[in-house]
């Protein structure tokens, strides 16, 4: 089945199952979330949790393109089960990590289909008629404001833009980066349920599995999040004097520059401003630590955010500086630092 006034096929919704026509391909009528405890369905079920899986593994949930009509329908069914599981972070990860895919499947797809995709969306972007301007899109500039007030890296500010007639020109790679924002809040938006439905027994026993795995392999420290602001007298005496020893621009180990990192990361430091703060070091160089920072972030590499290594690494490494009366009952850093806030 195909539409006429669609551009993209059946394999196109199956790359990108969120967007607004991609049920209407699906040959399997109306699907209720009791139907989905039927043993008829159970490939369905199946990819759905493994999508969630992917999501926490790999921060990135791959495509099976052999497979369509699973493929498309088990999105929601995916979205259903990270409902389920009542966890935001693991909602939060599930959206990031289908966006990350997005992303990498647009920066390889034609002109046709990415305005397609961004007019789901409601963009207005076309192809670039301007010959002057060294770009394949032009971007509406509300559309480019809307997708861009978070991005903190320079390129994306629009003193350093190229703009004409109300348009930003951009290239390929950053229409799929700014559809990327796009897709990761349109799923975080389509968790944002307030009532949820009764899950039939067996989907509340996958949502359970999946909260287990994602504390086995994440750590409970970190699913249960931070506050926005950074609290620094609640930093442990371990990261402070690696962050006083950092502000006065004096060396910092391996370790200890991993740790540091990470653990700003953790608590919700932008890497835009990690890497700020690495200026002070007389060794800096902007393109690695910038490279480093987004690497342990999960932006670049194996998209797997690192969290800083346990006490007893940190003390074999003699980086666990001056334990207090709390660190005798901590095992990790990111532990004291939420005891902390807290208590503060
Ligand atoms: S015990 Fe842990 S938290 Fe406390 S200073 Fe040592 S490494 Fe840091």
């Amino acid at each position: 089945m195909r539409y006429a006034f669609s551009k993209l096929a059946k394999n196109d919704y199956a790359k990108y199952p969120f967007l607004k026509a991609a049920i209407k391909y699906v040959q399997i009528p109306d699907l209720r979330i009791q139907d989905l405890a039927d043993s008829n369905r159970e490939n369905i079920l199946k990819r759905a949790q493994q999508r969630l899986e992917e999501a926490i593994f790999d921060n990135i949930v791959s495509r099976d393109l052999h497979h369509e009509d699973i493929e498309i329908i088990s999105f929601p069914v995916a979205v259903m089960l990270a409902m389920a599981t009542k966890n935001s972070f693991i909602q939060k990860r599930y959206a990031l990590a289908e966006a990350n895919q997005t992303y990498e499947d647009l920066r390889k797809e034609s002109e046709e289909k990415t305005l397609e995709v961004a007019k789901n969306f409601g963009w207005e972007l076309a192809s670039n008629k301007e010959s002057r301007m060294p770009y394949r899109f032009a971007l509406n500039l509300v559309d480019y404001l809307r997708n861009t007030t978070h991005l903190r890296e320079k390129p994306w500010k629009l003193v350093n833009r190229m703009l004409s007639n109300g348009n930003v020109y951009l290239g390929i790679d950053e229409v799929a980066r700014l559809l990327k924002e796009e897709v990761r809040r349109h799923i975080e938006k389509r968790l944002e349920l307030k009532e949820l439905p009764a899950f039939p027994p067996k989907i509340t026993e996958i949502a359970e599995k999946i909260r287990k795995l994602s504390e086995d392999t994440i750590g409970k420290t970190e699913m249960e999040g931070f506050p926005k602001a950074i609290v620094q007298v609640a930093f442990p005496p371990c990261i402070k004097a690696l962050y006083e020893s950092f502000s006065s621009g004096r060396h910092l180990s391996h370790v200890g520059r991993f740790t540091l990192t990470s653990f700003l990361i953790n608590i919700g430091m932008p890497p835009e401003t990690v890497v700020e703060f690495f200026k002070s070091f007389s060794d800096y160089n902007e393109r690695m630590t910038r490279y480093q920072v987004e690497h342990i972030a999960g932006e670049k590499g194996s998209r797997t955010r690192y969290i800083p290594p346990k006490c007893d690494t940190l003390k074999t490494h003699g980086v666990c500086t001056n334990p207090d009366e709390l660190c005798q009952r901590m095992r990790h850093p990111l532990s004291y630092y939420r005891i902390k806030v807290k208590a503060t």
